[in-house]
């Protein structure tokens, strides 16, 4: 066992079973603060890691929401940016056009990923604000961004059993390690992120007082009635694990539920808008950019390359229908 995870288990051996989204919260604190987590060398790839398209098209989006709002200085905030690579591609959007002069602000609990963050965005041409939690949101109209941000967060997972509803715990024991204390592979399960649903909240509040819009893109499903079943995976070395056996070691996420975060978001002046990746980033110039892209390779290799990279986003048996693209802006 790694020294996180015995002293999770101690914690569990002193105090009695933990309920599980507060194990994950613990775990994906740690694997962000510790490990190498995004890219090829890492555990798993995001959109802005396979193609610079991504950014620049959700950088298009921010002009556009700025544009409609009658604005040329938003201020841009990101939720949980990675390694900055989105961001930096926003920003060569942003340099494009004229008088258009944005602050950004980058929320980022790990320090870690703060530091690589500052390196790939030491040459910014914007200032930029690092802040640690959602806790003080800059004052004033903001474009809020987050990719793959809510399925970090931590999600409860409640069993059903004969319409009586309980919190799944974690267990440890020396014998069987962590364990769940309901089998989830029978019976009825319910997940249920109120960490998830307080972010969107807490933006769409924002919006509501200041004016502005929001993107949220993640992996989910939009099903108007309770969803049930497990989605919560952990992605360790580009394939899935136990979430319970590599604890601190591993990605742990989940499906965002799109219904419940629509619904967390409704409020008087505030209108919302929901599509899949593919949908959102054609709408935004998708086709129009990777002609551009294609035409600046100097080989057939390099144009494969881009080609085939872009089109992982928009396929929809890869990222195209999976992700899912919730926009929340002031009513008009
Ligand atoms: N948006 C990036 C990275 C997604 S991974 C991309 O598309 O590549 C999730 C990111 O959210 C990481 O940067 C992680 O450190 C950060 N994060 C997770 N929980 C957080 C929290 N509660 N507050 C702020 N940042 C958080």
């Amino acid at each position: 066992m790694t020294p996180f995870q015995q002293n999770l288990a101690k914690r569990i051996q002193d105090s009695g079973p933990l309920p599980f989204g507060e194990v994950m919260l613990l775990s994906n604190e740690h694997y962000y603060a510790h490990h190498h987590v995004f890219g090829e060398h890492g555990d798993f790839i995001t959109a802005p890691e396979i193609s610079q398209i991504f950014g620049e098209l959700l950088g298009i989006w921010c002009v556009v929401q700025a544009e409609a709002l009658g604005i040329k200085n938003p201020v841009v905030v990101e939720l949980g940016p990675g390694r900055g690579f989105l961001m930096a591609d926003m920003m060569r959007v942003f340099e494009k056009v004229s008088n258009f002069t944005p602050e950004i602000v980058l929320v980022e609990s790990s320090e870690r990923l703060t530091q690589a963050q500052q390196k790939v965005l030491a040459h910014s041409p914007f200032p930029i604000t690092w802040q640690r939690d959602l806790g003080a949101l800059p004052k004033g109209l903001c474009l809020f961004i987050a990719n793959e941000f809510l399925d970090a967060l931590p999600v409860d997972v409640h069993a059903m059993n004969d319409g009586i509803s309980a919190k799944m715990l974690v267990y440890w024991s020396a014998n069987a390690g962590f364990t769940f204390s309901h089998d989830p592979e029978t019976g009825i399960v319910l997940e249920r992120s109120s960490a998830a649903e307080g972010v969107v909240g807490r933006v769409a509040d924002h919006i509501a007082e200041h004016g502005g819009a929001a993107l949220f893109i993640d992996y989910g499903d939009y099903i108007p009635e309770s969803r049930t079943g497990l989605t919560v995976q952990a992605v360790k070395n580009h394939r899935y694990v136990d979430p319970l056996t590599h604890l601190g070691e591993s990605d742990i996420t989940f499906h965002i539920d799109f219904y419940r975060m629509q619904k967390a978001c409704l409020r008087e002046g505030i209108s919302t808008l929901f599509s899949t990746q593919r949908e959102f980033l054609k709408t935004y110039g998708f086709d129009q950019r990777l002609e551009a892209l294609i035409a600046f390779c100097a080989s057939d290799e390099e144009k494969q390359d881009v080609l085939s990279r872009a089109q992982r986003l928009i396929d929809p048996t890869q990222m195209g229908e999976l992700f899912k693209v919730l926009e929340i802006k002031t009513a008009s």
